[in-house]
């Protein structure tokens, strides 16, 4: 496809990371007419969906001179999504089968069928060729009251510097753990790990204790079928939570852990007390933008990133400087692609910003949950874009209730279909 050719609104625009916000970011940005160029650290596309077995050599990841994995995917990962309402509205996650066995056509298929979907997305849109790969961004600043953005990229130990008319911050927010105080665990003897470097279960033997939430469920399984008992400690039940998971003969759950001891023992909430020889922190991750100064514009604080409106634009910078993918308990793929396409119809000044502002408690700035929807459709509406159609909203809430009800077969038994017949019907327009 040859590149459009620039219209007198069109911007010269970096986009950080080429990951799935990176990709379709790019992709709207250039369908707008601009020229874009993204700029990515690793050697492919798909962003946390690269998986490896590598991890970091700091188990926690505390040591800020660590070097860095981008992954926090785990060996055995599967999507908490079913794969139709995943996918972006303009092109379907739907299975592969004349690709034969290399594809896995599950509704929730494992993490490499996403991966091959980005792959697919980026050469379908051409994407690739705006990408620079081994090319990290290590700062971006505004000269001129944000009109003019200095990105200076390192590869290979070299350093250069570009101007831009706009940057887009595609980084990703799954890299950097956040760890939760437990008072004690300075002297406590046990091991520790966050999820983030947490692959396959096999090491873990022994007394485990696995604490967060999300990810917690999942791994907590997987990692009772080897180790001798699995604690589960969670922040979302009631103190006195005490009880062995149905099913389970070695997983029992509890609320959250209120102190670590020198002879190893770590005390509940409830009451209990466990000698233990691991704790696998799933305790979540944190915002971070090394790279970005903007004088203090933009901040992070109790990770909230602000102030936003809209959780895109920066209202002293917008619409220059931007962010795609803030948001989490979401339907990421569709959300990032509308957030693309109102970031590059700004751009181009054929939609109209009226910032105003927001005020939410921090910590739950960008966790939408059910008021995605509600802001998926107020983004379209300033695209010209369909929102979220009614049965990606009725899946998204039937996944979440199954997840709940069923949280171990909720990926195989499952009663939507008739939002899934409609999705299928839908995705024959593509
Ligand atoms: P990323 O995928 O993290 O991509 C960011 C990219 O930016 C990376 O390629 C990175 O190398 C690059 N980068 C970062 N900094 C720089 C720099 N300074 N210079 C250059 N490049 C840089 N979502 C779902 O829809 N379904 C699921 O089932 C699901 N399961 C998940 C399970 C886990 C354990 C996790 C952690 C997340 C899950 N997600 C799921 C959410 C997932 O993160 C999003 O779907 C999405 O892939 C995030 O895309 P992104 O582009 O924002 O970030």
């Amino acid at each position: 496809m040859p590149p459009p050719v620039p219209s007198p609104s069109s911007r010269r625009v970096a986009v950080i990371g080429a990951g799935a916000a990176g990709l379709v970011a790019a992709r709207e940005l250039r369908r707008e007419g601009h020229e874009v160029v993204v700029f990515e650290k690793n050697n492919q596309v798909g962003g946390i969906w690269v998986y490896t077995p590598d991890s970091e050599p700091d188990p926690m990841s505390l040591d800020p001179t660590r070097k860095l994995v981008h992954t926090s995917l785990y060996a055995s990962l599967r999507t908490n999504l079913p794969r139709e309402s995943m996918g972006f509205q303009e092109y379907p996650f739907t299975p592969r089968p004349d690709e034969g066995e290399t594809r896995d056509p599950r509704r929730f298929p494992g993490h490499r069928e996403v991966l091959l979907y980005l792959q697919d997305y980026a050469r379908e849109f051409g994407v690739e060729e705006m990408v620079r790969f081994e090319r990290e961004v290590v700062r971006v600043r505004f000269t001129a009251e944000g009109r003019n953005w200095e990105v200076r990229s390192r590869s290979g130990g070299k350093l250069d510097d570009e101007n831009y008319d706009a940057v887009v911050v595609c980084n990703g927010h799954y890299t950097e753990p956040r760890v939760a105080e437990i008072p004690g665990i300075d002297s406590w003897r046990g091991k520790q790990m966050h999820s983030h470097n947490y692959r396959t279960p096999e090491p873990f033997q022994d007394q485990v204790v696995i604490g967060g939430h999300a990810s917690a469920a999942d791994i907590s399984r997987e990692i009772a079928l080897v180790a001798k008992e699995v604690h589960l400690a969670s922040w979302s039940v009631a103190d006195e939570t005490y009880g062995k998971m149905p099913a389970y003969h070695n997983i029992y759950q509890h609320s959250m852990i209120e102190s670590a001891h020198e002879d190893g023992s770590l005390s509940f909430r409830n009451g209990k007390v466990v000698l233990a020889d691991v704790i696998l922190h799933c305790t979540g991750y944190k915002y971070r933008f090394p790279f970005l100064d903007t004088h203090s514009i933009v901040t992070v604080d109790d990770n909230r990133v602000g102030p936003l409106y809209k959780q895109v634009f920066p209202p002293k910078l917008a619409p220059w400087l931007s962010f795609v993918g803030l948001p989490w308990k979401v339907i990421p793929f569709p959300l990032f692609e509308l957030q693309s396409k109102w970031i590059a119809g700004a751009l181009s000044g054929r939609i109209t910003l009226e910032l105003e502002a927001s005020n939410i408690p921090k910590r739950y700035t960008h966790c939408l949950d059910l008021d995605q929807f509600e802001y998926n459709d107020w983004l379209a509406a300033q695209c010209g874009s369909s929102g979220s159609e009614q049965w990606r909203k009725k899946m998204y809430v039937a996944t979440r209730e199954n997840r709940k009800l069923r949280p171990e077969t909720y990926r195989e038994e499952w009663g939507d279909h008739d939002s899934v017949s409609e999705a299928y019907k839908d995705f024959s327009r593509y």
